[in-house]
């Protein structure tokens, strides 16, 4: 399950699509004008936001961050600057870097509707696997950049016995020649699978939940929400840090993204990726249009000021969805963490293009931790 960077992956250095008049979240079928009266006095919801997030380190409601969703562009800076007080003094200046390999791309069961990796639609990824020399020159490749965490991937619904003694394999290289934490994708486990993780020594586990609970049927049928979240309970449970996160963007309600971000915070991951859909030909959502930047940005935001102390990074979809300046607005907007280099079927930035803003910015990168 290609959950890190799912497949709302960007395609490298395309130009960000122009701003529509309409927020995405108005193609859901709840009533737009809900929150009105509420976030009429964008000032008073702002002041609120920091009271409670910023002073005290309390996440907000899912109706508040349903109306920080709607704050109108206007009133974006400030938000963004709120989101950014509060990453600071929650989190600290450190920005999170991983590198992520496919171990196994394309030809998924599974159905996940934005996702070119699915074997069910016509998208264009074949099944490709990766040699265990290659997964290592990835990893040292990874390292390199500076980051600190690698993570394997494959697009299966679960992993088998041949998957686990594969990554098992992989794992055990890595660690003869690379220093650096390795994170695992693999889909839906059994607990004899989380582990079998553990014990190779898998620091970080990524299994997304998608969407909310509500919009989840609207995107995939092959499985269910609650077996995504049966997983990140056995994850979160084992040790291992669960990384969890989802996708904006896909026709979903601005309610129904509060919505996540309220399910997410339930989960307590000790990460949240955020993917923005980039619209994949020949998947069911191959035509949906591209989400506004100020969708984009007051998501980031919203997502940070549900979740203070979590590490937020920026998945698949920021290129297409951003482009740089936008990049730099929401590493100045609450995200702490990027991957770096491409995602699984996609092209990202260069990663030198990413370390630069990360100098620029003034934002050290986080040190490999000694202690896990
Ligand atoms: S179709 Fe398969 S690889 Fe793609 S997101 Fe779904 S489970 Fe992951």
């Amino acid at each position: 399950m290609a959950g890190i960077a799912s497949e709302a992956i960007a395609v490298g250095r395309r130009q960000r699509a122009p701003a529509t008049s309409r927020s995405d979240g108005e193609r859901g079928d709840r009533p737009a004008a809900r929150y009105i009266a509420n976030v009429t006095d964008s000032a008073a919801l702002l002041t609120v936001a920091r009271d409670q997030v910023l002073a005290e380190g309390r996440g907000l409601s899912e109706q508040q961050l349903a109306q920080v969703l709607r704050l109108p562009d206007d009133d974006l800076p400030a938000l963004l600057e709120l989101a950014h007080e509060v990453r600071m003094r929650w989190c600290g200046p450190d920005i999170e870097v991983e590198g992520i390999v496919s171990l196994k791309t394309g030809g998924c069961p599974e159905d996940c509707h934005f996702c070119s990796q699915s074997g069910q639609f016509t998208s264009p990824v074949r099944a490709v696997w990766l040699n265990i020399p290659e997964l290592v020159e990835a990893a040292r490749q990874t390292a390199a950049t500076g980051a600190t965490e690698f993570c394997i991937v494959a697009a299966v619904r679960g992993p088998d016995q041949r998957l686990l003694s594969q990554v098992r394999a992989g794992i055990g290289a890595i660690r003869a020649e690379v220093d650096i934490q390795i994170a695992c994708s693999l889909g839906m486990l059994t607990q004899d699978q989380v582990d079998q993780l553990v014990e190779m020594g898998v620091h970080r586990y990524n299994h997304n939940l998608e969407a909310a609970r509500s919009y989840f049927s609207q995107v995939v049928t092959t499985h269910s929400f609650e077996e995504r979240w049966e997983t990140c309970e056995r994850v979160r449970e084992s040790g291992m840090e669960l990384c969890c996160g989802g996708l904006v963007g896909m026709g979903e309600s601005l309610e129904q993204r509060a919505e996540l971000a309220t399910q997410l915070t339930a989960l307590a991951p000790h990460e949240v990726p955020l993917n923005f859909l980039n619209p994949r030909p020949g998947t069911p959502f191959g035509d949906l249009p591209v989400m506004t930047s100020g969708d984009a940005l007051r998501t980031v935001a919203a997502f940070r000021l549900a979740m203070p102390r979590t590490i937020l990074r920026y998945a698949g979809g920021r290129e297409i969805t951003l482009g740089e300046l936008g990049t730099r607005d929401g590493l100045l907007g609450g995200i702490n963490a990027v991957i770096v280099g491409n995602y699984l079927t996609t092209l990202g930035r260069d990663p030198a293009e990413d370390l630069a803003l990360l100098g620029e910015l003034q934002m050290p990168i986080k040190e490999l931790s000694r202690t896990l």
